[in-house]
């Protein structure tokens, strides 16, 4: 039994995401999507639980999800996976400017404990433009996102960054 731990923080899932969750659960046993507290990014536009329910709903779209869980956590990654006892950690590369914060992540996760492996996943060719980020603009300008976001959470999605635009 072979579980991994794809963790990020989903603000919000996009399908660039849910192609990497998919391709993951096809490779292992188990994936745990771990909507996670980054310090790097501590004002995450969408609240945790928000952000667990648009991944959950979003896993509708996937044609087998059994094997996949969404859980979440303000500590240390290392600490969870631990805790899990899973077998690797999974990131997704979306260009190199990913790699050298990914790469530098990975080796200091494996330092802390040296059975936290990471494997990387090249994003597909229509997700390597893809971000949380991207999404949240366009929609707050009232654009079309519906090529980035699931349709399960898209209208979610958008009228929360619509309200908070105008307020
Ligand atoms: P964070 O950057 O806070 O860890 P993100 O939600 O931005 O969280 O990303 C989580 C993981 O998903 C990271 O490994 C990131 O590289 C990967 N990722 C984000 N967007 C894409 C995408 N479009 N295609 C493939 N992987 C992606």
């Amino acid at each position: 039994m072979k579980t991994a731990v794809y963790p990020g923080s989903f603000d919000p899932v996009t399908y660039g995401h849910l192609d990497i969750i998919s391709r993951a659960a096809k490779l292992f046993d188990k994936v745990i999507v771990l909507v996670s507290f980054n310090p790097a990014k501590p004002n995450c536009f969408f609240p945790l639980e928000q952000r667990m329910d648009f991944v959950q709903r979003a896993l509708v779209e996937l044609k087998n999800a059994d094997n996949i869980e969404v859980d979440s956590s303000d500590g240390l990654l290392v600490d969870y996976f631990k805790k899990r006892e899973a077998d690797v950690i999974i990131k997704g590369l979306r260009a190199m400017s990913d790699f050298e914060a990914e790469f530098q992540m990975a080796l200091v996760n494996k330092d802390l404990f040296y059975k936290a492996e990471t494997i990387f996943l090249a994003a597909d060719v229509t997700g390597t433009f893809l971000s949380s980020s991207m999404v949240k603009q366009i929609a707050a300008f009232g654009g079309d996102v519906s090529a980035f976001v699931p349709h399960t959470i898209i209208n979610d999605v958008t009228s929360k960054l619509k309200i908070k635009n105008e307020g």
